[in-house]
């Protein structure tokens, strides 16, 4: 892999959380919106995880991402304002975790969602995640056009990359895979069709550590996405814990909110 990091930089890891809550359900189908219970479940993570992930991440002095539905800044305000004022950065994650067919429905659904963003919480995103990592053809250039630093969406390198943007800008990417989705290994519902398995943590953790040895021997980045209502549960927030605390032993890795990742690696790939 080529060298892309500035400053002794060996490699990025960051810790992203998509709060999307109950509108997890709705993207999958809105009928959802009217089972009690699976509303519940979606509540458990501004209520329940997300105290529990904060504490954690305080205790190791870390600041994370969180890409949160507008839907969800406005249903749950002060859970979403406490991320904020622990210090982590807030990234754009669609209104209600839809999926835009169209480029212009997009483009109003980023114009609402940081309406709310900046008159809830009083921030600017500087991330865009969107809902299920689905985009449009046009996404990128929108995003650029919205005014985001970087994009997280994209699974199609193991490094930071840039995008050139129709006005000679550079947009960085920060790429992951659903490899490093919670999601992936953790997800059960008794909804068809994604009845599956669920995963021990010491499983988890052994494939999440060898990722992360052999993406800091190529120099590459590890972005892990991670979802409150699931990975908020005891036994996997003392998982994520362990990880940050034999990541933190590595010398040299840039481990962080996603947009500081992503300006050093648009300082070392533009040098
Ligand atoms: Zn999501």
């Amino acid at each position: 892999m080529k060298k892309i990091w500035p400053d002794g930089i060996k490699c990025g890891v960051a810790f992203t959380f998509d709060l999307d809550a109950e509108t997890f359900w709705f993207s999958r189908t809105m009928d959802s919106k009217h089972s009690v219970n699976l509303m519940a479940e979606g509540s458990y993570g501004p209520n329940v995880a997300l105290p529990r992930i904060l504490d954690m991440l305080d205790r190791q002095d870390l600041k994370s991402t969180f890409f949160i539905p507008g839907w969800v800044i406005e249903r749950h305000t002060e859970a979403c304002r406490e991320i904020v004022k622990r210090g982590h950065e807030i990234g754009y994650h669609g209104y209600l975790h839809e999926k835009s067919y169209f480029i212009e429905q997009e483009n109003e659904l980023i114009i609402k969602s940081k309406k709310i963003m900046k008159d809830l919480l009083g921030v600017e995103p500087k991330g865009h995640r969107a809902p299920e990592a689905d985009l449009n053809k046009e996404t990128i250039e929108l995003i650029a056009k919205n005014g985001f630093e970087y994009s997280s969406n994209m699974m199609d390198r193991d490094c930071p990359y840039l995008h050139k943007t129709g006005d000679g800008e550079y947009l960085p990417e920060l790429p992951f895979n659903w490899l490093y989705d919670d999601s992936s290994h953790f997800f059960f519902t008794v909804q068809e069709p994604s009845r599956r398995p669920i995963m021990p943590t010491s499983i988890v953790k052994e494939i999440w550590l060898e990722e992360f040895e052999g993406i800091y021997e190529e120099g590459g980045s590890l972005t892990f996405v991670l979802h409150p209502w699931i990975c908020g549960r005891v036994s996997r927030v003392k998982m994520l814990e362990e990880i940050i605390e034999h990541i933190k032993k590595k010398p040299g890795v840039l481990m962080g909110p996603a947009y500081e990742i992503c300006r050093k690696a648009k300082e070392g790939l533009i040098k």
